[in-house]
Formats: structure tokens, sequence, C-alpha cells
């Protein structure tokens, strides 16, 4: 296999980027965005960290596991960035694989395990993509730093950007909470509020920091980011004692999530360390289900929109061929669940596994609940409890 550009940074495995539409390849540049054939366009050319294992297994020195450390920066040989200094940061992932032995009951599964990511530094899965783009913009000089998003994105930049100093451009949708606002204010982040829906606010986002030369954190267009994301299943492998679950649930807005967790899953999977991978379940409301037609190969159509599960409301999902393809290499599928199931989910996650979820982090459990009980019974899964916030 020809090798282009070189590696990253001392200690990482990196190799080259390399675009998920045309299968180009690209340097490792610390500003990468899409591919430059393929564009942000209707199907973007998103590029894709590609890694040297054989190097990554070295980075292990022999030992069958990543060694122990504050964040996800114990995983550097399958990261794009070399570890910020100590505290320079705040520290993302290391979250509780929780045990909720009435809800996996109540469902018929064997087991079932809450990952739950609301224990991170702003309560979202969104800290640990956000932690990689902090590191490299602290690497490349940047001092101010651009999203747009539902809330949670945001309010996680907002967060890493006030604890480092840095500045903070975030473009949020018309809907978004006075709560997730505040938050946002309270962070010091400088928010401007779309008049449309994430879509639109990620257009104005793109707009806006053509010529700023801001770090992009927008978590499909820069490749870093779900690299930082994939941590989450790392770190399930690892809590599961390398035996993989048989299923792994996800709420699906863009596709970078769930699609970061398919790939961590089969990079443990190539370095040994995990049995095999699990079936991926990507979740989405039955308002806003675009993942969920494309998987099934269903036409495109207008969504209607209106779901109250904010954060995967998401027209024109950027990081679906990634999604795709992971969703296909696992053996799994998309489920479309109506917002009354997402709320019944939401109190359940409360009263029978004592976790507050966000509504969107409870379409998890909506979507393994509407898989049925005969496709449940005897199976082992996880719920990846994304978020925690209210409003
Ligand atoms: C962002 C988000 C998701 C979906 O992630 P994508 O990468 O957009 O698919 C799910 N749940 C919560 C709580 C989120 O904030
Ligand atoms: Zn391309």
């Amino acid at each position: 296999m020809a090798m282009v550009g070189r590696r990253a940074e001392p200690g990482g495995a990196a190799v080259r980027l390399q675009c998920l539409r045309c299968g180009g390849a690209e340097p490792l540049a610390p500003g990468a965005s899409c591919c430059p054939t393929c564009g942000p366009s209707h199907d973007p050319g998103i590029l894709d960290v590609v890694y040297d294992y054989d190097s990554v297994k070295e980075g292990l020195g022999g030992r069958p596991e990543f060694p122990p450390g504050p964040d996800i920066f114990r995983f550097r040989p399958l990261l794009p960035v070399a570890p910020p200094p100590a505290g320079a940061i705040l520290a993302a992932g290391g979250t509780p694989l929780v045990p909720a032995p009435r809800l996996a009951r109540r469902l018929g599964l064997d087991k079932l395990y809450l990952k739950d990511e609301t224990r991170n530094p702003t309560r979202c899965l969104k800290d640990r993509a956000t932690a990689v783009g902090v590191a490299l913009a602290l690497r490349s000089g940047s001092r101010d730093l651009y999203c747009a998003s539902a809330g949670n994105a945001a309010i996680s930049l907002a967060g890493f950007c006030a604890h480092a100093g840095l500045a903070c451009h975030v473009f949020v949708p018309a809907e978004a909470s006075a709560e997730r606002l505040a938050w946002l204010r309270g962070f010091g982040a400088e928010v401007r509020v779309s008049a449309g829906g994430y879509d639109d606010a990620f257009a104005e986002a793109e707009a806006a920091a053509r010529d700023t030369g801001w770090f992009s954190r927008q978590c499909a267009f820069n490749p870093y980011l779900v690299e930082g994301k994939k941590t989450v299943a790392l770190e399930i492998g690892e809590q599961l004692g390398g035996r993989a679950p048989d299923i792994v649930s996800a709420p699906v807005g863009d596709g970078c999530t769930l699609g970061a967790i398919g790939k961590g899953f089969r990079e443990l999977r190539t370095l040994g360390l995990l049995d095999r991978t699990p079936r991926l379940l990507g979740v989405q409301a039955e308002a806003m289900r675009p993942l969920v037609r494309r998987f099934r190969g269903e036409p495109e159509v207008e969504e209607p929109g209106g779901s109250a599960a904010l954060s995967i409301a998401v027209r024109r999902p950027r990081n679906a061929r990634r999604l795709l393809a992971e969703l296909v290499a696992s053996g799994g599928e998309m489920v479309a669940v109506p917002d009354e199931a997402i709320a019944a989910a939401q109190r359940a996650l409360a009263l029978e596994a004592g976790i507050v979820a966000e509504l969107t982090s409870a379409a998890a459990l909506a979507g393994l609940e509407a898989l049925g009980e005969e496709r449940l019974a005897g199976r082992t899964a996880v719920i990846v409890v994304t978020g925690g916030r209210a409003g």
C-alpha cells in the first residue's frame, strides 16, 4: 500500500486522509476540511483519517491495552493529534459503563449497559470531538474557534474555549432554547442565532468562517474530530473486557457519532483487542429521518420536521457515507421512532436506571425497544446516552 504524506506528529500512527466519496488521498494538514475534488456539496467529500495499525501496535509496546490516563488522549496511537500539555484543556472521556438490570429485564435483554456520556465536562459526548479540535487549534496557534450546532456541540466548544482562554463563535438554530443560549453566554461565546434550523446555521457558519481563518469545530467537515468521538467505542470495548456486545444503539443526526463508533470498534478488532464487532443501531425521530430513508434505499423527500429531539434534527446529514458504510460493515440498521416513544424512553431511563438523559439521547433506548422482544431476547446491548442537558 502506497503511503501518502507522513505521520502527523510524534507518537501518532495517522498516515493520510482519504475521501470517503472519491477515494482520493490528501496529506494530514492541520486545517484540512472536505476533499478538494468533491467539495462540501450536497453529498460532501468527507475525509477519513487513515492509520498504520502496525505503528499503533508499536505504540502500545506489545501491551494488550491502552495505558491509563485522565482523558481521551490515552488513546494517542489512534488519534491524529498529540496530547496537549497536562491541564491545558478540559478532560473528556473516561465515562462509566453503567449496568441497567431493571431495563434489561423489561426489554428481555440478557444485559443492558448505558454508556453515560452525561459525565463529560459539558455533559455530552460532543466533548470528545471538542477535545481533539481544541488540541489541534492550540498546536496550530489558532485563537478563534467556531461551529454550528443545535446546542450541544456549541456548548461543548464554548466550555472548552472558556477554560483554555480561546474565542468561540457559535451558530445555533432559531429553536435553540433559552436555557442553551444561557449556557453559551455563560461560557462567554459569541452567539449568532439563525432565523432557520440547524442546516441554515451550518451554512451561515461556513460562510462567516470563510475569510476569518477561524478554526473549524464542524464535526463532519473537520476530518480529525470524529477521531475524538470514536474513543467512546474504544472505552466500551475495554469496559466489557474485549467482548463485544451484540448491539450498540445511538441517536443519529449528521451521522458523525455512530459512524465514529463503528470505526472505533473496527479498530479494536483490527488490533486484536475485541472479539468481534457489534451491530450498530442508528435511531432517528420519525419526523426527521433522512438516514433511515437512505439506509433503506427510499427516495429523498422533504422531511416534515417538528421533532422535539433537536440534537438529531438534521435535514441534510453531512456524514451519511461514513455512517452508511459502518452500518453495512457491522450488519447494523437504522430505525425511526415517534416522539412519544422517545419521551417515554426518557422517563424510563430516569425511572428504571436513575439516569437523566436529554430527550435526544433517549432515542437510543426507544430505538432498541422498537426492534421488539424477539430480536432482543438473550442479547447484550449498549445504549450510548449521548447527552444529559435539560431543555
Ligand atoms: C450531536 C448529538 C447526537 C448526534 O450526533 P451526530 O454526530 O450529529 O449524528 C446525538 N445525541 C446528542 C445528545 C447530540 O448532541
Ligand atoms: Zn473526494
